[in-house]
């Protein structure tokens, strides 16, 4: 590759730089994607390993494979952890350092625990492929357990389930592991009936899906208590330890407990130095580069953009996908000699949320879906945004055996303690 060629670095492989990636093809630069992981992660259907649906594979790819056919782009395995503005240069951790002419930043959020990080422990978050086999290994391990234990409030503690955060990736959660506790696991134990298993999602908000219309937050409050999930509205969470949790004036003893409310930014803005919204995302410019550098980028969930009106873009795939294309289009105009500022417009697509595994809600504004017709139509939306023929096939294939049978197949629990030594 012509080292004199303009110098793009995108930091993450996430949704949106690696469809800035995918936009920039054809230009006259060389491209380096960094990223932390090896692999690119579908994060909307984290939820199904985690609840034994889908085994790690068929969410994830390696990005340098991804990427092969891309001979102007290099892939590079490593973990940024400064920004050197003046020098124009990413800094990494082993202590290497890649110049850029053009940087972009896209490398998403964690979950946060609103100044509570010591919970973290007793209630994970989900966003890694790690944090997904580490929550199905405690779900299995709670009923593996509970199998043994002779007290009946410590079995009973041990078969209840918590979620805490009433968001799609919350209520997601709760609708399949139930089904996961009620039927799939249903008559493989002899000590316990999994049926008396108790899922319970706690949402602070006096509705859950709150993005959504109301009348849609109260479908699916209805459709996860069909499942048999029980719903807590309007308390929040004051604590969280080993043995349960508290929100408002209810203790409730659960041996696990999952986090899904809220998220915290990637530490971008530290790296710059830049002004940063509650979450730790970056303020950027209306055409999303950082105030002061014109050459910086920063896109997706890490970024604070905001619509015409000032009201936030969401954290949604979608989003970091568009503001991904907006960037490339951005650097195609200033290679052609164009450098006018292009303020990003941000076009919301719909919000969807399944509920088990034959019900789903779907705003798309000027339509509202539930039912059948909605979960479909979810499966379908998720099987197109798959990466590859192979992966499309075998999630369809896990979802048709799920859907006739009840039965999970990636139920493994793997990485325990009993491991180590
Ligand atoms: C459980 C879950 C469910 C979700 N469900 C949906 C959904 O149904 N629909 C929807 O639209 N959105 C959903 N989202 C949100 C969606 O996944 C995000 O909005 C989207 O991934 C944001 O894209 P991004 O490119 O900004 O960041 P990401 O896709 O998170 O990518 C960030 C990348 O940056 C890399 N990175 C981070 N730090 C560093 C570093 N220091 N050095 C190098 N690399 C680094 C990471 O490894 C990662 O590859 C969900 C998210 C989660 C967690």
């Amino acid at each position: 590759m012509d080292a004199a060629r303009h110098h793009v670095v995108v930091v993450g492989a996430g949704f949106g730089g690696l469809e800035l990636t995918r936009a920039l093809g054809g230009l006259p630069v060389r491209i380096t994607m960094i990223d932390k992981r090896n692999h690119h992660l579908f994060q909307p259907l984290l939820y199904q390993v985690a609840t034994t649906s889908l085994a790690t594979s068929e969410i994830a790819w390696p990005i340098r494979h991804l990427l092969r056919k891309r001979k102007d782009v290099t892939t590079i395995l490593g973990n940024v952890t400064g920004i050197d503005r003046a020098g124009k240069r990413v800094l990494l951790d082993d202590g290497s350092a890649i110049a850029y002419d053009t940087l972009v930043l896209a490398t998403g959020a964690r979950h946060a625990y609103f100044g509570h990080d010591e919970w973290e422990p007793f209630a994970p978050g989900l966003k890694t492929l790690e944090d997904a086999t580490m929550i199905r290994r405690r779900i299995l391990l709670a009923f593996e357990q509970a199998e043994k234990e002779t007290d009946p409030a410590r079995r009973q503690a041990l078969l209840t389930l918590a979620i805490v955060g009433g968001g799609p990736t919350g209520v997601e959660l709760a609708g399949t592991i139930v089904e996961l506790a009620h039927e799939t696991l249903r008559g493989e134990f002899r000590n316990i009936d999994t049926r008396q298993a108790r899922v319970v999602l706690i949402e602070a908000g006096d509705r859950i899906l709150a993005n959504f219309a109301p009348e849609l937050s109260d479908y699916a409050r209805k459709a996860l208590e069909r499942l048999g999930v029980s719903v807590e509205l309007g308390r929040a969470v004051t604590r969280v330890d080993t043995e349960g949790v508290v929100f408002g004036d209810t203790y409730l003893p659960a041996r696990t407990i999952l986090w899904a409310a809220g998220v915290a930014a990637s530490p971008a803005a530290e790296w710059l130095g830049a002004s940063a919204d509650r979450a730790g995302r970056v303020l950027v410019e209306p055409d999303l580069t950082v105030p002061g550098n014109a050459e910086i980028f920063v896109i997706g969930d890490t970024a604070h953009m905001s619509r015409p009106d000032g009201r936030p873009v969401p954290g949604v795939a979608p989003a970091a996908k568009q503001a991904g294309r907006h960037v490339a289009a951005t650097i195609r105009a200033r290679l052609a000699g164009d450098s006018r500022p292009r303020p990003f417009r941000y076009r919301h697509d719909g919000d969807l949320a399944t509920i088990g595994k034959r019900a789903a809600a779907i705003d798309f504004g000027w339509i509202r879906l539930t039912g059948w017709v909605a979960w479909w139509l979810w499966g379908i939306a998720h099987i197109y945004f798959l990466i590859g023929f192979r992966n499309r096939l075998a999630v369809s294939l896990s979802w048709l055996w799920i859907y006739a049978t009840g039965q999970r197949s990636a139920r493994l629990i793997t990485q325990g303690e009993s491991d180590k030594g």
